[in-house]
C-alpha cells in the first residue's frame, strides 16, 4: 500500500512539474526593468529641401530627424533617439541627392549619443560601401565627411538596411526549402506590424526537443540578423547531418522580435518606448507576449521539451552571454563546447566569453527560467566583416547539431 501511494505521490509530482513547464511564468529578476508604457518621439516623414539638395526619410527604417545648412558647403542632419534615456545605438538612414551635381560636406549630429556607427553608403540598397573619410566634431557627438551628389538618389545609413518587408521576403525565399516547415504571423506588434515565425524540421514536430531562435529586438543590431540568416541557412542543408539532427530536434524562428522599431528607425525601443529585451519577466509588451505564448502553447500541444534559446544581437565586439558555470541545465557544458568549436572555426578571430547570474529579465534567462533550458546571446561586432560572420555562423550551425545529438 505504501509502495502504491509513494507512486502516486511521484506520479502527481511528474504531473504538476508538467503543468507548470507548460504554464508561463512570470518572475520576479533580481535586477527587475520596468517595462510599462512610455511616450515615445515620431520623427516627422517625408523630403526635405535646401537649395538644389533633398533628404527623405520617406522609407521603412529611415531616421532623419532635421536637415539644415551650415553654410556653403556643410549640411547637417540630425539624428535623435525615440525616447530617452537609451542605449547609445545612434540608427541613421536616409536618401539624398541634388538635382545638379554637388559636392559638400554632410554632418551627421546626434542628440544623447556620440558617433557609433560608420556611415555606409549605396546606390540601390543592396550593394554597400563604407564611408572612410571621417571628420569627428567635438566629444564625437558629429561626424562630417565628403558627398558627392547627383539626381541619382544614395542611400546613407548606419548598416544595410533590413527593413520588415526585407525580412519578409528573405523568409519567403526560404519557403521552398525541403526542411522548411510552417510559416506564421504569430502576432501583432504596437502598430499592428506583422510578428514573423517559421519552423525547421522534417515531418511533425511532436515530441522533438526544440530549439529557439530570436532576433531583431533591437532594431540596429543587423550583423546579428545578418549571423542569425547565415546560421538558418545552414541549417536548412541537405545532408547526412541535418538529416538526421530532424529526427530528434524542431527548430522555431522568430527572426523579427521589433518590427515597428525596425520600420521606424529606432535606436532600441518598441513603439511603447520599451527595450523589448527586457520584458521577459511580465509580457507587458505586446511582442513578448505574443512570441512567449506563442512558443508555450506550440510547446505544450506538441509535447517538446524546449533545450535551448540563441537570441542573435549586435554591440561593440563578438561576444557570447552565457551562463555562470554554477546554473545547471538540461544542457550541462554546451555553451563551453559550443562555444569553443565556433572559435576554432574563426581562428584568430576571438569572440568573448562573458557568463553571469540570472540577473535581468531578458530572454537568454527566460529560457532558463521557463524550460530549465539553454539560453544564449549571440552577439556580433558592430564593424566584424560579413566574411567572418558567414563563417562563424555557419561553424556555429554545423557545431550545434554535432553537439546536440550526443545529448
Ligand atoms: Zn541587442
Amino acid at each position: 500500500m505504501k509502495k502504491i501511494l509513494g507512486l502516486l505521490l511521484i506520479l502527481l509530482t511528474l504531473q504538476a512539474c508538467k503543468t507548470n513547464y507548460y504554464t508561463r511564468k512570470t518572475y520576479d529578476f533580481k535586477k527587475p526593468v520596468d517595462t510599462r508604457d512610455k511616450k515615445i518621439d515620431f520623427q516627422k516623414k517625408g523630403k526635405f529641401k535646401i537649395d538644389e539638395i533633398t533628404v527623405a526619410n520617406d522609407f521603412d527604417g529611415a531616421r532623419m530627424n532635421a536637415f539644415s545648412k551650415i553654410n556653403d558647403t556643410l549640411y547637417r542632419v540630425e539624428i535623435s533617439p525615440e525616447n530617452y534615456p537609451i542605449n547609445p545605438s545612434p540608427w541613421y538612414a536616409f536618401k539624398i541627392s541634388s538635382t545638379v551635381d554637388k559636392d559638400i560636406y554632410l554632418q551627421l549630429n546626434y542628440l544623447h549619443a556620440k558617433h557609433r556607427y560608420n556611415p555606409k553608403i549605396s546606390s540601390n540598397r543592396k550593394d554597400w560601401k563604407k564611408i572612410e573619410a571621417l571628420y569627428y566634431g567635438v566629444d564625437s557627438v558629429s561626424v562630417s565627411f565628403p558627398l558627392h551628389l547627383n539626381a541619382k538618389p544614395q542611400w546613407i545609413a548606419a548598416q544595410k538596411i533590413i527593413n520588415s518587408t526585407d525580412v519578409k521576403h528573405w523568409v519567403d525565399s526560404l519557403s521552398q526549402n525541403k526542411f522548411f516547415q510552417e510559416q506564421k504571423i504569430v502576432g501583432k506588434s504596437v502598430l499592428g506590424r506583422d510578428i514573423p515565425y517559421f519552423r525547421i524540421g522534417e515531418g511533425s514536430s511532436e515530441n522533438k526537443k526544440v530549439i529557439i531562435l530570436l532576433s531583431r529586438q533591437h532594431p540596429p543590431e543587423v550583423t546579428g540578423f545578418m549571423a542569425l540568416q547565415y546560421f538558418v541557412s545552414e541549417l536548412l542543408k541537405d545532408d547526412a547531418l541535418t538529416r538526421n539532427f530532424y529526427k530528434k530536434y524542431d527548430i522555431w524562428v522568430f527572426p523579427l522580435l521589433n518590427p515597428d522599431g525596425v520600420d521606424l528607425g529606432h535606436w532600441r525601443h518598441n513603439a511603447h518606448g520599451i527595450d523589448l529585451n527586457r520584458d521577459w519577466a511580465y509580457y507587458r509588451q505586446p511582442e513578448i507576449n505574443a512570441v512567449t505564448d506563442f512558443i508555450i502553447r506550440k510547446a505544450k500541444q506538441g509535447k517538446n521539451q524546449v533545450v535551448l534559446g540563441i537570441d542573435f544581437h549586435s554591440t561593440f565586439k563578438d561576444i557570447y552571454y552565457v551562463y555562470n558555470e554554477n546554473i545547471s541545465t538540461q544542457l550541462p557544458d554546451f555553451q563551453q563546447f559550443w562555444t569553443s568549436s565556433i572559435d576554432r572555426s574563426v581562428y584568430p578571430f576571438k569572440t568573448k566569453y562573458v557568463a553571469s547570474d540570472i540577473l535581468q529579465p531578458v530572454s537568454k534567462n527566460w529560457f532558463k527560467i521557463q524550460f530549465d533550458a539553454n539560453g544564449i546571446t549571440y552577439e556580433v561586432g558592430d564593424n566584424t566583416p560579413e566574411s567572418i560572420i558567414a563563417k562563424k555562423s555557419k561553424a556555429a550551425a554545423v557545431a550545434l547539431m554535432d553537439l546536440l545529438m550526443r545529448f
